[in-house]
């Protein structure tokens, strides 16, 4: 069983809102025979992308192999949030990797929002600011308070603003949550049509996509000046580097990364356009995020349909029934909602690590990766290819000070990690042994 093949038809999007309404893009070339590049590219969502358009820019001759379509993988389907910070909070940050760490990682995550946003501009595609974290108790009020005052006077941001119960529910009109906070410098976008633009713009710079070309196996260089043989299913390419950039849906193409890097399914719809009705949801054009382990994550379209993400399950397969699975949430926040149709509803891959911040590393000498952004990537993966983009040309030290960072393999490894949660153990036991 692969996660790419498992539950969407070959080179086809999943049936989501944002396929159904996506920009024009022309199908590319699938790799046949062999070719020649300074720099193969696994997978073009974001982190693809990012590296082959930071390459191309650079002179260098890349090519991107994907094995559906652009954007088909996470970075086509997601919530579209623009979120601050890395995954973990500055406290857990700094207790992992010091004082000097944490303010370097937030000072990436910044960097990586800025990327982005400029990324967005130069894609046409707007980037609407503010994003909410709804909390569902008071205490997580008091504990914001104190992590928006460091991070105003230690990390220099003074973008998020405290909610008491009646600020935030003038913002969020739903009973489910008691405050929250609104970070204005966090946004939202519409996902594929980001991604879509970024393989536009590589490939005007130059970059070589290959659409339909699954990697199924890589023969790595390991001297020096030999060569890199990147196969897919009708060709193969020779390369000088190879960067791995399949996150959810990489497989176990390489085993140091699947033993770090855990592939985990999360489920969006999309309503009818709610009309007048969209003010019970939203009073402003912002995200939501809430504070669930397993967390919702919610905004409304331009045409006033509200997209809603909850659920989550580690299978190969998604639920038969994905509408009836995020129902449940969405209801228990917007109870007035129940005669709403739920006009689309899909699924997507993402990748989690065991610490929660991304997997960088080098599984063979001239071979990088990064992965495993936990729900955190539609920044930092834009950065990570452009990090990893540098490394290759000899600049910066980005990629390998994320490489530094522990990166604990799951349990079992790449061969078991998977088979024992989904048959045995179960993923929600796994969790809380290890704490997430
Ligand atoms: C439902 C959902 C909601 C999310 N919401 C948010 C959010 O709101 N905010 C946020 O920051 N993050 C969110 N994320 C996470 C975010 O989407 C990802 O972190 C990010 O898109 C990762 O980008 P990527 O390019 O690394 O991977 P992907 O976009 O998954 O791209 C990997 C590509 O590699 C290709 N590929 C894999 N293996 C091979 C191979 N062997 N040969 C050829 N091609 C291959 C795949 O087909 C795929 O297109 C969400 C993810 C999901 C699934």
């Amino acid at each position: 069983m692969n996660l790419l093949f498992s539950n969407d038809r070959l080179g086809e999007y999943p049936p989501s809102l944002y396929a159904a309404t996506r920009d024009p893009l022309p199908a590319f070339p699938e790799q046949r025979g062999e070719a020649r590049a300074d720099v193969v590219v696994v997978g073009a969502g974001y982190t693809g992308l990012s590296a082959a358009l930071h390459l191309a820019e650079a002179g260098r001759d890349v090519m991107v192999l994907e094995a559906h379509r652009v954007g088909f993988g996470a970075s086509g389907r997601n919530g579209g949030q623009l979120g601050s910070g890395q995954r973990l909070e500055v406290d857990e940050l700094e207790r992992m990797a010091g004082v000097e760490a944490a303010l370097r990682l937030w000072d990436m995550a910044e960097e990586a929002k800025r990327l982005t946003r400029d990324l967005a501009a130069r894609a046409n595609v707007p980037v609407l600011d503010g994003i909410a974290h709804a909390f569902r108790k008071p205490a997580e009020l008091d504990h914001a308070r104190g992590l928006i005052e460091r991070l105003a006077r230690d990390y220099g941001y003074d973008r998020i603003e405290a909610l008491e119960r009646d600020a935030f529910r003038a913002l969020v009109p739903s009973d489910a949550y008691v405050a929250g906070e609104l970070d204005h410098g966090a946004g939202h976008l519409n996902p594929l049509n980001l991604v879509i633009g970024m393989a536009r713009l590589a490939d005007a710079a130059g970059a070589n996509i290959r659409e339909l070309s699954h990697v199924h196996h890589i023969r790595h260089g390991r001297r020096a000046g030999e060569k890199t043989v990147v196969q897919t299913g009708k060709g193969r390419v020779i390369c000088d580097h190879v960067i791995l950039a399949g996150n959810g849906y990489l497989g176990n193409l390489d085993t140091h990364v699947a033993a770090r890097v855990m592939p985990i399914n999360n489920f969006i719809v999309a309503t009818e356009p709610l009309g007048a009705r969209a003010a019970q949801v939203l009073t402003q054009p912002i995200g939501v995020h809430d504070t669930k382990f397993v967390v919702n994550y919610w905004r409304l379209d331009p045409e006033g349909r509200l997209i809603f993400g909850g659920g989550e399950n580690v299978s190969y397969r998604f639920p038969a029934d994905i509408a009836a699975k995020v129902r449940k949430p969405l209801l228990q926040i917007y109870p007035g909602l129940a005669d709403v149709k739920l006009t689309y509803a899909w699924g997507g891959t993402l990748a989690i690590t065991m610490n929660r911040m991304p997997c960088f590393a080098r599984p063979a000498p001239n071979c990088l990766s990064a992965s495993g952004y936990s729900g955190h990537g539609l920044a930092l993966a834009n950065l990570a290819g452009k990090l990893m983009a540098q490394a290759i040309e000899g600049q910066g030290d980005g990629f390998d000070s994320m490489a530094a960072l522990p990166s604990p393999a799951f349990p079992g490894g790449a061969a078991l990690r998977w088979p024992m949660l989904v048959a045995g153990m179960g993923w929600y036991s796994l969790r809380d042994r290890l704490g997430f």
